[in-house]
This record gives structure tokens, sequence and C-alpha cells, in this order.
């Protein structure tokens, strides 16, 4: 692997005239804080040497020049709330923080966009939104601790992209500073855009290794006056996601089709002290609808009422808050089962997602691992919470391989990807050298090395370090 040379004295010094002394730390506790994300395995985490929070793009550049011409490695970090060992500062080096970044620069209800640095919170940005009449409509299930620049880093889904597509489709124009420091303006607000390569949207999901996104420009919507949550349950599983298809093929046009198996709705209900009903043998279908206007909305809710029974739903109903407290709370219920585990985000092509939980969900039952299965059922996007539990490392890492060696080959027999939504970060960048295809890993390699021929930022995610 690459070698770095280390963060000197000299260079804490260089860091500190960038952003002042009070936003570069090398303290025993912040090494500690930023070794980790997400993950829970010890053997994943990585201290970086040192950590810096910048509060301009100037100063981002300026950190960035710094890294390329004394060659340490930035790590940047938004909300670290990555699953995929994204925020981890794998090669050690510097953690780049972008909390301070953190202003919504202009709401725009006539041109109906929204100006961020790229430090504000997604929460925020959605409340920003909702105070002028207006949405936006990027909702990852982690919105109140992640940033928005994060969710571009990553191309974030979440509960809305049935409707309203990923982060990529949220966004007109970002402002990136590039591996070596020089800062770009990609993408427009204009409806129509044929002027050179498409780099904005390169640089949207990709994880952080083409650039640090430091703007953002972002589209937002009318917001519907109507919206109904319901819930269906089921007792039979191949029911609750053979439901998916048929609601996408009917013109229902939901917001939200969430999947939830029974043992993510005990684990979630016992975490939140609620009982949704069928505790002991149900799956549920979240659905949202929004619509313009209550005949439509009556209309929508009659069929959807009828769809879900004549499929096999034991109960059908309308739903409150609550039903959305269960289901963000899915991961946060399984973290206290199993000090370690992992999180799985396969994506199939829709006609596929009910066979893949399906099988995928019968196959992992052969493994001693305990398996939770959630799905954002309507964008054929898969998570598997595979739980530790009392397994010794060796065993652990047997079973996880074997049943990843499987899952993969039959994600990859139906159409599908490594990941739908979290990335890959440093956690699947083997997988994804050995399943790509080789004219794409091609043309990832070569884009990487010609922006960042030191392999600067973020090494190790997505790619191998060359
Ligand atoms: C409870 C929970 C629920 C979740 N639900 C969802 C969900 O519904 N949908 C979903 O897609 N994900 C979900 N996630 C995963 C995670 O929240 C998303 O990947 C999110 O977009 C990460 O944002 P962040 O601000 O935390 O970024 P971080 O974790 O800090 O960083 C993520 C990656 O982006 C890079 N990066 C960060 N900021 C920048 C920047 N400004 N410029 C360039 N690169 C940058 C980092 O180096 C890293 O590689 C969930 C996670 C948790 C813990």
């Amino acid at each position: 692997m690459k070698t770095y040379e280390p963060i000197t004295e000299e260079i804490v010094g260089k860091l500190k005239k960038i952003v002042g002394d009070k936003f570069v730390w090398t303290d025993e506790d912040h090494l500690e804080q930023y070794k980790t994300d997400e993950e829970t395995d010890p053997r994943k985490f990585h201290r970086p040497e040192a950590v810096v929070a910048p509060a301009s793009t100037e100063e981002v550049a300026a950190i960035l020049k710094l890294a390329n011409a004394a060659r340490f490695p930035v790590t940047p970090r938004s909300g670290g709330t990555s699953v995929s060992d994204g925020a981890i500062p794998v090669c050690g080096g510097l953690v780049l923080l972008m909390e301070r970044m953190d202003k919504i620069l202009e709401v725009s209800p006539e041109g109906m966009y929204l100006k961020a640095q790229a430090g504000a919170r997604t929460g925020d940005v959605q409340q920003a939104a909702r105070q002028q009449g207006l949405f936006y409509a990027g909702d990852p299930c982690s919105a109140d601790s992640c940033l928005i620049g994060g969710n571009l880093a990553t191309n974030a889904g979440g509960d809305k992209a049935v409707r309203y597509g990923t982060t990529r489709n949220q966004v007109h124009a970002i402002e990136v500073v590039l591996p070596n420091g020089e800062i770009a303006h990609l993408g427009t607000r204009s409806k129509k855009n044929t002027t050179g390569y498409c780099l904005d949207q390169l640089v949207i999901g990709s994880e952080g290794t083409l650039g640090i996104i430091t703007e953002v420009t972002l589209k937002l919507l009318p917001q519907a006056p109507y919206k109904s949550d319901v819930l269906a349950i089921f007792t039979d599983q191949d029911k609750a996601t053979g439901i998916v298809p048929v609601l996408l093929r009917e013109g229902l046009n939901p917001t939200s089709v969430e999947f939830m198996d029974n043992a993510f709705v005990r684990a979630s209900s016992d975490y939140s002290k609620l009982n949704l009903g069928h505790y002991e043998d149900g799956s549920y279908v979240i659905l949202t609808l929004e619509t313009f206007d209550e005949e439509e909305m009556d209309r929508k809710l009659i069929k959807l009422d009828e769809l879900c029974q004549a499929n096999g739903a034991v109960e059908v109903g309308m739903a409150d808050d609550r039903v959305w407290t269960l289901r963000k709370n899915c991961l946060e219920s399984t973290r206290v089962l199993s000090k370690v585990m992992t999180s799985d985000d396969f994506v199939v092509p829709l006609d596929k997602i009910a066979r893949t939980i399906n099988e995928l969900s019968r196959e992992a039952q052969n493994y001693p691992f305990r398996v939770f299965t959630l799905a954002h059922a309507g964008d054929g996007n898969l998570h598997f919470s595979i739980l530790k539990g009392d397994l010794s490392d060796e065993e652990w890492e047997q079973a996880l391989d074997a049943f990843h060696a499987k899952a993969y080959q039959y994600v990859y027999a139906m159409g599908g990807k490594l990941s739908g939504e979290h990335g890959i970060g440093a956690k699947k960048v083997k997988q994804l050298a050995a399943l790509a295809d080789p004219g794409e890993l091609y043309m990832m390699q070569t884009i990487k090395k010609a922006l960042d021929p030191l392999d600067i930022l973020n090494p190790g995610k997505v790619l191998a370090v060359y």
C-alpha cells in the first residue's frame, strides 16, 4: 500500500494558519472520536493524525494544496453516519470536518431552489424549504444527523426515492474543491444542459474521492397538500413483498414503499416501545401517498386498500407518525442486540425485488448469525442487518464471507449491484473490484488518477489505494 508522509508539528502549524488555532486538533480525544463512523467492528477503526474544521471553500482549497505539497491523506467527514466505512481515515492523515460550513445561504420561492454550504444539516435544509411552503425531496432516514454534502457525496436515497429519485435528482449545481485544491463550479439551474461533460453528476456519488463538495444548489418542489401513510400487515412474507410490483404497476405513484420483516418489526417495536399489531407474526409494508387533490387521494386510498386485501394483507389501516418512528429506529434497534453488526445494501431491478428478498432471507437462515431484513422496496433496495452476537471473530468472518459470496452472485445474476445508496466506502472495495465491469473499473481508476495523481483525497474508498 502507498505510504504517505506524517503530519508533523510544522504541518499542524500551517493548518492552524489556514483555519485558526482553535480548529485544528491533535489531542487523544479528537483522534479517538474520529477513528470510526457508524462502523462497530474495532478491527476496522483507524485513527487520524489530526482533525481540522475549515470555515470556507478557500480554507478547504488551501488544506488540499498543503496536503499535496506535504503528501498526507485527507478524509472529508460530514455527519459521520456512513455505514460503509466511508468517513474512516483508513490511511491515517487528516480528517476534514465540514460541520462549520453549515449555513443555508438562500431559499428562492420564485426560482424554487435552495443554496447552502455543504455542512448544513439535512434536517435543516428540509425545514428551511418547508418554511417557504416548499419541499426538499431528499430524505435519508438519518436526516437528523447527516449533512447535505454527505448526502451528495453518497447519492443518498431514503424513504421518498420511489417517487422523487435519490439525492442526485435533487441537485441543480455544486461547488467542489478538487483533490489538487482547484475550485470548480459544476452544473446549472437551467432545465437543459449539454455543455460538455456532466461533471456535477460525476462528483455526486463519488464518495469524496474526486472532490470535496463545499456548496450545493438544490431543487425545491411544491408541497403536496394531501398526504396519507398506510400500514399494510402481512403474515406471509412472500405476499408482503409480492405487493410491491402490483402497487407500482397500478399507477398509484406512491412516495414510499418500505418493507420490514417480522424480525425488524419485533426489534424496532421493543426498542421504540410501540406495538402496531401482529408483533408475533407480521411483516409490515409502509406506504405513503401524496396528492394535490382531495378526491384523488380518496380514490387512491380505496384502490390501495383493495389491492392490499386482494394480495393477502391481514390488516390495512391509516398510520400515524408512530409507523415512521418504528421504521427509522430499525438500525438502532439491532445495535442494542449486538455490539458488532453489518448492513448490506443490495439493489436489484424492481421486478426482481420480491424474489430477491425472499430467496436471500431464506438463504441467510443457513448461517449462524441473526439477520434482519428491511427494504426500500419501491426502489428495489434491500438492507440486511447481520448481527455478530456471540460469534468469535473467526466464525463471524467465515460465515459472513460465505453468505456474501452467495448473495453477491445472486444479486448480480438478477441484474443488481452491490450498493443502492450506502456506497462502497472502504467496506466493499474488494467486492467492487471483483464484480464491476472491467471497462467501468478502468474508467473509474483513470478518472481518479487524472484528478488525484498522488491519491491524497479519501484514499482507500471506492477503489483500492494505488
Ligand atoms: C440510522 C441511519 C439511517 C440511515 N438511513 C439512510 C437512508 O435512508 N438512505 C441512505 O442513503 N443512507 C442512509 N444512511 C447512511 C448515511 O446516513 C448516508 O450515507 C449519508 O448520506 C451520509 O451522510 P453524512 O453527512 O453522515 O456523511 P459522512 O458519513 O460523514 O460521509 C459519507 C462519505 O462522504 C464523504 N463526504 C462527506 N462529506 C463530503 C463532502 N462535503 N464532499 C465530499 N465528500 C464528502 C466521506 O468521506 C464519506 O466517504 C443511514 C445511516 C444511519 C446511521
